[in-house]
């Protein structure tokens, strides 16, 4: 069985362009407006050295039905159901938000390895941008680039350590 990570995060931080980026595919929808409604998405993971699954987790509602709670707690029973790693994304431009915290605090409780990905770093000072989400109590961010490519094999190795 090839391990499963699944991607998380509130909408817009950059999971779908991740998946992308895992897949090498343009599979995942990515879209700049907030709250479209965008399926969850399978793919094999193409990057690094073990194969595994990916699974993106884009909300199957438009936020304004349910609203954003909700839709947390969907991705986060999704990730604790299915995922043998969770990749927690975050926006290192917009930084720690409440929404952020809200979702960290599920994924504290649950029982499989989160890796926070601290996205949007291109350009940035890693150091800089991680600082903000150490606080999150997840383990040390990772600073990447999904859309550049940066940071991304580094991540997935560690995720899919021990598999
Ligand atoms: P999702 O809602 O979490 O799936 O986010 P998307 O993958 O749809 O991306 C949301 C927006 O962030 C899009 O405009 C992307 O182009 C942009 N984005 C994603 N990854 C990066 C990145 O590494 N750097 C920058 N600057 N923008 C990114
Ligand atoms: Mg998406």
């Amino acid at each position: 069985m090839k391990p499963t990570i699944v991607l998380v995060g509130r909408p817009n931080v950059g999971k779908s362009t991740l998946f992308n980026r895992l897949t090498k595919s343009r599979d995942a929808i990515v879209a700049d407006v907030p709250g479209l409604t965008r399926d969850r998405h399978y793919g094999h993971g193409r990057l690094g050295k073990k194969p595994f699954l990916v699974v993106d987790t884009g909300g199957f509602e438009p936020l304004v039905k349910d609203g954003i709670l909700h839709e947390m707690a969907r991705q986060t029973e999704q990730a604790i159901a299915e995922a043998d790693a969770v990749i927690f994304v975050v926006d290192g431009r917009t930084g720690l938000t409440p929404h952020d915290k809200e979702i960290a605090n599920k994924l504290r409780r649950i029982d499989r390895p989160v890796f926070v990905a601290v996205n949007k770093a291109e350009g940035l000072n890693s150091g800089m941008v991680e600082a903000d989400f150490h606080e999150l109590g997840l383990g040390e961010p990772n600073a990447i680039s999904a859309a550049h490519g940066e940071g991304v094999r580094g991540l997935i190795d560690l995720a899919l350590d021990g598999f």
